[in-house]
């Protein structure tokens, strides 16, 4: 382990996601002086969101789709502890992990995501796998196209949990992967039956009518079997049973359901809202203690609140670097105004793409959106290939 200086504070981001990601290429570009940073993350390779539906329908490597952390701490150099935080010790000032020892901080960040909320129902938390955290949900989905690749003559049937825009995507998109298998050992198509569950009246929610209404007819067009306004309430062997009574048989069930956030925010003390986010001011400080900033899905934005969405992950990522930097320097922070609107290129699986900007969208599948979207994507994830000289390994890896 590096030997401390006296002088050195310390900051620690918790969680490797979007605005930590961002946040660290800037303390690479421009160094923190007096600041010795410390990364804790369970994953060295953290997804970008834009680019997972993309993988699953097989345009993407595994590679082209995450961050590699391990590269980025070694730019900035920060520390990388390769572990989970359960607990904040707010009066102490530390973060509890899993697996170290406690870790002192002066200032601390926390960008740990949000999960699919799976309800208590029997069966379900056994059975059901939620799409996030996205390493166990690319296990079991490796384990679905193995089984479609090695049985491409026995029938499949699979359900999607949750109508909003991370469901309908991961339909489409898984739908396209597995024709594709299909076609390539000559099966009929009509061996992979879909089912897309979703409580509400309309899929799509948080996006125009125009929108929603392509969606649902690309659904039905596709012969994705569509139950609206079904709550799925038990897993019954391989029964998805429904509160309205229906029952549709599954082999396996993803879940795109509501974010939830962990206790232990809550249990160490932080304000947080009903669903357990912690609440955070226009600096992204905690409203109930100001070393704490949080940012992306885990932040819940009290003054100006928006949707859970990669893209406002991605935006906070500079302003949550200035203002750590204007903590650790003793300086007052600055407000952050996130945008009110904000473009969605929503892919349909076969490199085509809707385009939806609040309450205009352009609803012919496109293969020139799709472009334009991977153009996008690529780019974004580039800017953490070019990063400055890196330090030796092991100054940069925590032990
Ligand atoms: C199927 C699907 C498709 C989506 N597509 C899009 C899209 O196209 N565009 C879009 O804008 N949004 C999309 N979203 C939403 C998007 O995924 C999230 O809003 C985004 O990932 C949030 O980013 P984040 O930085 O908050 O956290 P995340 O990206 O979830 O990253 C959190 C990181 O923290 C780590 N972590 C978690 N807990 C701990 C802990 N206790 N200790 C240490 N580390 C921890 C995790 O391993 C992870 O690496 C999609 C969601 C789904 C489900």
């Amino acid at each position: 382990m590096n030997r401390q200086k006296p002088s050195e504070k310390h900051l620690v981001l918790i969680g490797g996601g979007h605005s930590h990601a961002i946040a660290l290429r800037q303390f690479a570009l421009h160094p923190l002086a007096g600041v010795r940073i410390i990364l804790i993350s369970e994953q060295i390779n953290t997804p970008y969101s834009g680019m997972l539906p993309g993988h699953i329908a097989g345009h993407y490597t595994a590679a082209d789709c995450h961050i590699d952390l391990q590269l980025l701490t070694q730019a900035v150099p920060a520390q990388f502890y390769v572990d989970r935080a359960i607990a904040l010790d707010l009066e102490e000032q530390r973060v509890i992990c899993a697996n170290h020892p406690p870790v002192p901080f002066d200032g601390v960040s926390i960008d740990i995501g949000s999960t699919p909320q799976l309800p208590q129902g029997t069966g379900i938390l056994d059975y059901g796998v939620p799409v996030k955290p996205w390493q166990q949900f690319l296990q079991e989905w490796q384990q679905v196209i193995d089984q479609v690749t090695q049985h491409p003559d026995q029938p499949l049937s699979l359900g999607i949990v949750g109508g909003g825009a991370g469901g309908v995507e991961l339909a489409l998109t898984i739908q396209h992967r597995l024709h594709q298998i299909l076609q390539g050992a000559h099966q009929p198509l009509n061996h992979l039956t879909m089912h897309l569950f979703h409580r509400g009246t309309q899929v799509m929610t948080g996006h125009n009518a125009t929108i929603r209404d392509r969606f649902h007819q690309i659904l039905m067009a596709r012969g994705i079997h569509l139950h609206l306004q079904e709550t799925v309430v038990q897993i019954d062997g391989d029964q998805m049973v429904c509160e309205s009574g229906l029952r549709v048989g599954c082999d396996r069930s993803f879940w795109v359901t509501g974010a939830a956030a962990p206790s232990w925010l809550k249990e160490s003390g932080l304000s947080t809202d009903e669903q357990g986010f912690i609440q955070v001011g226009s600096t992204l400080q905690s409203l109930s203690h100001p070393q704490v900033l949080a940012a992306g899905d885990i932040a819940a934005m009290v003054v100006s609140p928006r949707p859970k969405a990669g893209v406002f992950a991605v935006r906070q990522g500079k302003p949550l670097a200035a203002n750590l930097r204007r903590l650790l320097q003793g300086k007052s922070l600055q407000a952050y105004q996130p945008q009110s609107r904000f473009l969605s290129l929503i892919s349909t699986g076969d490199r085509k793409a809707l385009l939806s900007w609040g309450s205009l969208a352009f609803d012919h599948e496109s293969a020139g959106l799709w472009r334009w979207k991977d153009a996008i994507d690529r780019q974004f994830m580039a800017q953490f290939r070019r990063l400055p000289a890196r330090l030796p390994r092991h100054l940069a890896m925590g032990k």
